[in-house]
């Protein structure tokens, strides 16, 4: 299946796309009713759309073009879902389980160049960027999933987080927002759709202004550009003035508290004068900031990094706390499975090559 899937298209788009063939704009409506209410997988189940319409749908795009490869499953209720896309390669596609309800992580690339020095993503360069229907459709094969184990579970919530740099495919990223949030389709709100960038600043500046109310989240891992450089090579191009001039910019113009993700890395960043420093370099933005300390999670080819003590993770805490900073600590989930992102599809693809 080569086709590009109709998920790609927003609700204008598609309106847009059958009005230039004669189709009027109720029946973009009804067919987009089937795809995200309905969630039928074949154009021909879509019963009361004219039959031309059916046809000329299906002549152009297919629906699922990626195949469910594996699927790990946690005690917790985490699921792990390895996809094949059409192309043959890989990504990652997590289902977890809160007390608020249940999140998806998209992926976003296939590989990363972002190249962050403790990552599994990370370890394999970018060979594409998704399009916009292959991250709605992670969302669409986890939605089904749900449908069919019958319990009228919905996704509330998604993160894009997962593999690659949701900002470098900026333009497939914000189609993926409007689908999701979409009224008249999954209308999943804003506010619970969380974007993670690694600090691409110019891209920073345009999703601010977007408006699209849509949270932010940006990766900092380091409270100094030596120790950052280190730990992420692209502030070596951005640096951190760089990174909290496009971080208040965003604040200023949302007036949205945004999320700063800090990666506890034993011995490296996760010491006491860390915490300090990290206190004062985020201290005029603090009434806007949280930030979300990570135990990491270690993997094979990173072995230069190692877990944070849990009473070191304490002390962190504890030390921003003091220092006013609003900040707490990112739950696990799916300990007992491959909890790394990025670590389920670089085990299976050394498997593969190996094999
Ligand atoms: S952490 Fe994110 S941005 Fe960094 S290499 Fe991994 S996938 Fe890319």
């Amino acid at each position: 299946m080569s086709r590009s899937s109709i998920y790609g298209l927003t609700l204008d788009q598609l309106t847009e796309w059958l009005a230039e063939r004669g189709h009027k704009k109720s029946r973009a409506l009804l067919v987009w009713d089937w795809l995200y209410r309905k969630r039928v997988t074949d154009f021909s189940a879509m019963h009361d759309v004219n039959g031309e319409c059916i046809q000329l749908l299906s002549e152009h795009f297919g629906i699922l073009t990626m195949e469910e490869h594996l699927k790990q499953q946690s005690s917790d209720g985490t699921i792990k879902f390895l996809f094949r896309l059409y192309d043959g390669n890989l990504i990652e596609t997590v289902l977890m389980r809160h007390k608020f309800g249940l999140s998806v992580c998209v992926t976003t690339q296939v590989g990363c160049n972002i190249g962050c020095s403790f990552c599994a993503s990370g370890l394999l360069a970018k060979s594409r960027d998704l399009s916009a229907g292959e991250i709605v459709e992670q969302i669409m094969k986890v939605q089904l999933h749900l449908d069919q184990a019958g319990q009228s579970e919905k996704v509330s919530h998604i993160v894009v987080m997962g593999i690659g740099e949701p900002f470098d495919n900026f333009t497939n990223l914000i189609n993926f927002i409007e689908i999701m949030k979409e009224r008249k389709g999954l209308a999943i709100g804003p506010r619970h759709i969380t974007v993670s960038t690694s600090g691409l600043v110019d891209k920073i500046v345009e999703f601010t202004d977007l408006q699209t109310q849509v949270n932010l989240a940006v990766s900092l891992h380091a409270p100094n550009n030596e120790l950052r450089t280190r730990i992420m090579k692209i502030n070596r191009a951005i640096p951190i003035e760089k990174l909290m001039n496009a971080i208040k910019y965003y604040i200023e113009n949302t007036k949205r508290r945004i999320t700063i993700e800090y990666i506890l890395l034993k011995d490296v960043n996760d010491q006491k004068e860390h915490a300090i420093e990290l206190a004062d370099l985020i201290r005029d933005i603090a009434a806007y900031a949280n930030v979300n300390l990570i135990p990491y999670n270690p993997v094979d080819e990173h072995s230069q990094y190692q877990r944070s003590e849990r009473d070191t993770v304490s002390a962190f805490y504890d030390t921003l706390k003091k220092q006013g900073i609003s900040c707490g600590v990112r739950l696990e989930h799916g300990t007992d499975i491959d909890a790394a992102c990025g670590q389920l599809r670089s085990k299976q693809i050394k498997a593969e090559i190996s094999s």
